[in-house]
């Protein structure tokens, strides 16, 4: 199937200049959603993943179906402030300023095999610091999916040395 064609080509939102890819129409398909959900459940099936892990909130889009359907469960991560219980944080860079995203301190265990999920990859800023709350936790990340790779952004140089899949790349 070819995906491509379920995603919207915003221009100029949310700012000037910004080409925005808008997954949200390939998830009202029903059919376009489960493909892409089977292609990362495949991609994922011979890693013996122990939790899947996915930053706010189109990581959980992402994340929630592959861990239904591979039978583990998914863990948030979330800007500060929204997680109840102990969490641990990790502060990355934006275009402007500073983030913090946050995961539940008791949520891996060392030594556990992760699926990190997120809908697309840019900068690669949220994917490196949901890998380092992963990694400070002791577990190991055993593969990274995305729906789109932004190649012209460079975000996989990141990411040398895990295995990456992407769907879509522009
Ligand atoms: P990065 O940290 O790699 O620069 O940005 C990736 C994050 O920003 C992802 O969590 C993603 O949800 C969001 N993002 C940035 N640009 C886009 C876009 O064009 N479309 C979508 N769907 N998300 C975007």
């Amino acid at each position: 199937m070819d995906l491509k064609q379920f995603i919207t080509i915003v221009p100029d939102w949310p700012r000037p200049g910004i080409s925005f890819k808008d997954i949200s129409s390939l998830m009202e398909n029903g059919e376009a959603y489960r493909y892409a959900t089977d292609q990362i459940v495949e991609y994922a099936q011979d890693k013996q993943i122990d939790i899947v892990v996915g930053p706010e909130a189109r990581g959980f889009i992402i994340g929630c179906p592959v861990a239904y359907s591979l039978g583990v469960g998914f863990a948030p991560v979330r800007k500060e402030g929204k997680l109840p219980r102990e969490t641990i944080k990790v502060e990355y860079g934006l275009e402007y300023g500073k983030d913090v995203l946050t995961m539940h301190k008791d949520v891996i265990k060392p030594g556990q095999r992760v699926l990190i999920t997120d809908d697309l990859l840019a900068t690669g800023g949220t994917i490196e610091a949901t890998i380092k709350l992963v990694e400070e936790l002791g577990g190991v990340v055993a593969g990274i999916a995305f729906l789109i790779d932004l190649t012209y952004l460079e975000g996989r140089s990141k990411l040398e040395g895990y295995d990456v899949l992407t769907l879509m790349t522009y």
